[in-house]
């Protein structure tokens, strides 16, 4: 890889993200009248000001499903994850329009003191902003204002940063009758009072001994708090439960794939019944219910109230590889799977496989978008999807049958979607034999991020990223619990690049885009393109606008229709997470969250990323009409890289510590110790970490920092060897670092 020693800069020691906010006291419940604002750390906040708050906080304690059913009639809020239960990510909202959007400019800012990314939608009412930061953190906030009213902190164990596939990050809360409801990265599920921020109840949602992780937004439908979990990399079995909002008591758990195919079904997993005959284990494999089978429920949701049904997406199988995990064949249901479901019981109602017997980590989590589309001259109630294999769904949500599809990406796995919907895949792209390139990645052609839908252009705007993927299997069939057990072999994705850019061959390419898609038609209106790959959510409004943040600090609106750029303000913080707006006495807000992460955690960071110039200090902004026209964010000033340690290991121990990285650290800290700047990279260590590899990985002298042992795999020896790659690495950095025009090769 030409490394990018600019790139290069997050220096020395595992900083890691540690926040540490104090929680405040009882701000509302009379004395003290100053608390500390903690936003900035002194400043007294007088709380006699605060009295309209509270007022507005009580409001807050009226959101019900009426209220959210009824959210057209009260455009001024964003009540649910998805503004609707439809999920459109569309507002009504037109004071700031096309022809006037080039006054936008910043209202406030408010700093959330992490470096972790930030993926959180907020909720806004009368008011009120309710937003998630890195750890499960969060944060009622003034939305005109920005001033913090108060901060929850779930004090997550910063261990358990070793589980989640992809950062300690948070996609958003879920605000009902008066509480706030925040899954947390440790599996709980925790009501908060909306005045107070304090805990009313606080229960665990996962079987703890397993490595599940909670990072999506918890949905509430006919007062049922509904949530699922992840960990389908290092492996567990997909779930959704629901919980009482009042007194979180447990009311159903849907699994999504079988459990051990011996054991009696319970009356809830019925559905299991069909899904048993599609999973084939043998001898050549693995026992799929012992590592979990996958199937996890991260993130999307939507809720057609009319009809009365629950719609989510399912995740990619555990491991990713079929070959190992139904080697004698089958779909896999419900993998990577749409499912349709009533609330009341969780009873299934239908379900559509987007790719049978997934090996390739193409999920269907992926956000939902419910609309009303006249299609052939008749109205239709649909459900619209983008998942990671890169095609583009139209289903009828009454019934789950296929209407159409068309990728929106090109693709290497399949041919193309037969009548039915279900794709014709290429054999070529099998992996079985001998490694192959498959695009889309396991990045996805659309990853969270959610896209957005206009009915006034009929236009679906998806975040688009396109990259190639090297998928090698795991010969070895090597499982380890609590760590990646994808089945794939990274040790050789990492010596097969290597060697690849040694003899001279480029990276694959990496774009990010917007696609703007007429689903109606199944095919592209407009596209723009970004500098990163790895960008934000997309918001779309009734001024003709559409919004998103990108990797580069960016934050640019086009007209929706035509995709014309008419708007930008550089943030100087990469942006993943999405656009929502609101608007407070007339004036309407645009407000996105800014800290890069996410899986580009393990991305190297690109030329243009916001991260190697400004750092990625998390912040909220927020946007309005003849608000300030820059943000000043200091320049970060890089040191000169301190002269890493001698290299004296042998080339077998350098291997042996290779291979070791490559299993258990590069899917946090980044190919070739080439960290995305999210994580430290281990290369710019001082020479006081570089001496404490045993107690740091062995002891687990930093998992305060978030960087848990591995004594459960590894021995000093191991992290000897560990230390010896990186200090290769390093050195070969330094010496590039020394000469900067001659590009470093890695080993
Ligand atoms: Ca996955």
């Amino acid at each position: 890889m030409a490394t990018d020693n600019s790139a290069l800069w997050m220096v020395a020691a595992f900083v890691g993200a540690v926040i540490a906010i104090p929680v405040l006291g009882s701000t509302f419940g009379g004395p003290p009248t100053t608390v500390t604002n903690l936003a900035t750390g002194t400043e007294p906040v007088d709380i006699s000001k605060t009295q309209s708050i509270q007022k507005r906080l009580a409001k807050a304690a009226d959101i019900d499903g009426a209220r959210v059913i009824g959210a057209d009639s009260e455009p001024e809020n964003w009540l649910a994850h998805g503004r609707t239960y439809g999920e459109q990510r569309y507002s009504p909202l037109n004071k700031i329009t096309d022809a006037n959007v080039q006054d936008l400019g910043l209202a406030w800012t408010f700093n959330t003191e992490t470096t972790r990314g930030l993926e959180s939608s907020p909720i806004v009412v009368d008011g009120v902003m309710f937003a998630t930061g890195s750890w499960s953190v969060v944060f009622a906030l003034d939305a005109k204002t920005g001033e913090q009213l108060w901060v929850y902190d779930p004090e997550v164990p910063r261990e358990w940063g070793r589980k989640p596939c992809c950062d300690v990050v948070n996609r958003g809360v879920a605000v009902w009758m008066g509480r706030v409801y925040v899954g947390t990265l440790d599996g709980r599920l925790v009501a908060l009072d909306a005045k107070t921020g304090k805990p009313v109840w606080d229960i665990n949602t996962i079987d703890r001994t397993k490595p599940y992780s909670v990072t999506g937004a918890p949905r509430i439908v006919k007062g049922k708090v509904i949530i699922g979990n992840g960990g389908a990399e290092l492996g567990v079995r997909g779930y959704i439960t629901a919980y009482d909002a009042g007194t979180g008591k447990q009311l159903w758990r849907f699994y999504t794939v079988p459990g051990d195919p011996r054991a009696p079904l319970d009356a809830e997993n019925q559905h299991l019944k069909a899904a048993i005959p599609t999973w084939k284990a043998n001898a050549e494999g693995w026992k799929y219910w012992e590592i979990g089978g996958g199937g996890t429920v991260w993130d999307s949701m939507a809720y057609d109230p009319d009809l009365d049904l629950l719609y989510f997406g399912t995740g990619n199988g555990s491991p990713w590889s079929r070959y190992l995990r139904s080697p004698g064949g089958g779909d896999n249901l419900y993998l990577s799977s749409i499912i349709a479901i009533k609330p009341d019981s969780g009873e299934m109602a239908w379900h559509f496989q987007e790719t049978p017997g997934d090996t390739w980590d193409f999920t269907a989590t992926q956000h939902i978008i419910l609309a009303d589309l006249q299609i052939d001259g008749q109205a239709r109630k649909v459900l619209m999807h983008a998942p990671k294999n890169g095609f583009f769904y139209v289903l009828d949500r009454e019934t789950g049958k296929f209407i159409s599809g068309k990728n929106y990406v090109p693709v290497t796995w399949a041919k193309g979607l037969d009548a039915n919907g279900r794709p014709i895949e290429d054999p070529a792209s099998s992996y079985r034999d001998q490694p192959k390139m498959v695009q889309p990645s396991p990045h996805g052609a659309h990853n969270w991020q959610p896209m957005a839908y206009n009915p006034q252009t009929r236009l679906v705007y998806i975040p688009v990223q396109l990259t190639p993927y090297l998928f090698p299997l795991d010969k070895k069939r090597e499982v380890k619990l609590g760590v990646w057990n994808t089945g794939l072999d990274l040790n050789l994705i990492a010596t097969m690049t290597a060697a690849a850019l040694a003899a001279g061959q480029p990276m694959p390419p990496a774009e990010g885009f917007i696609v703007a898609w007429d689903p109606i038609n199944q095919k592209e209106a407009w596209r723009a393109k970004h500098s990163t790959f790895w960008n934000g959510g997309m918001l779309t409004t009734a001024g003709n606008l559409v919004f998103q943040g990108a990797g580069d600090g960016g934050l640019r609106a086009w007209k929706a229709d035509s995709g014309e750029e008419v708007w930008k303000i550089d943030t100087k913080t990469g942006i993943i997470a999405p656009p929502v707006t609101y608007a407070i006495d007339g004036e309407q807000y645009i407000v996105v969250s800014a800290g890069w992460g996410g899986v580009g955690v393990t991305l190297v960071p690109e030329p243009a990323n916001a991260i190697m110039k400004y750092g990625n200090a998390g912040k909220i902004f927020a946007f309005k009409l003849g608000g300030q026209k820059t943000i000043d964010v200091p320049e970060i000033t890089r040191p000169p890289m301190v002269k890493p340690p001698e290299l004296t290991a042998s080339a077998a121990v350098i291997a042996k510590g290779a291979a070791a990285y490559n299993r258990y650290c590069l899917v946090c800290h980044g190919i070739f110790a080439m960290s995305g700047g999210v994580v430290p990279d281990l290369r710019y260590s001082t020479p006081e970490v570089f001496a404490r590899y045993t107690e740091i990985v062995i002891d687990g002298e930093l998992k305060e920092n978030g960087m848990a042992s591995f004594a459960d795999h590894l021995n000093e020896d191991d992290a000897r060897a560990i230390q010896a790659y990186i200090v290769q690495m390093a050195n070969a950095a330094y010496a590039a670092e020394q000469k900067p025009a001659e590009p470093e090769k890695p080993n």
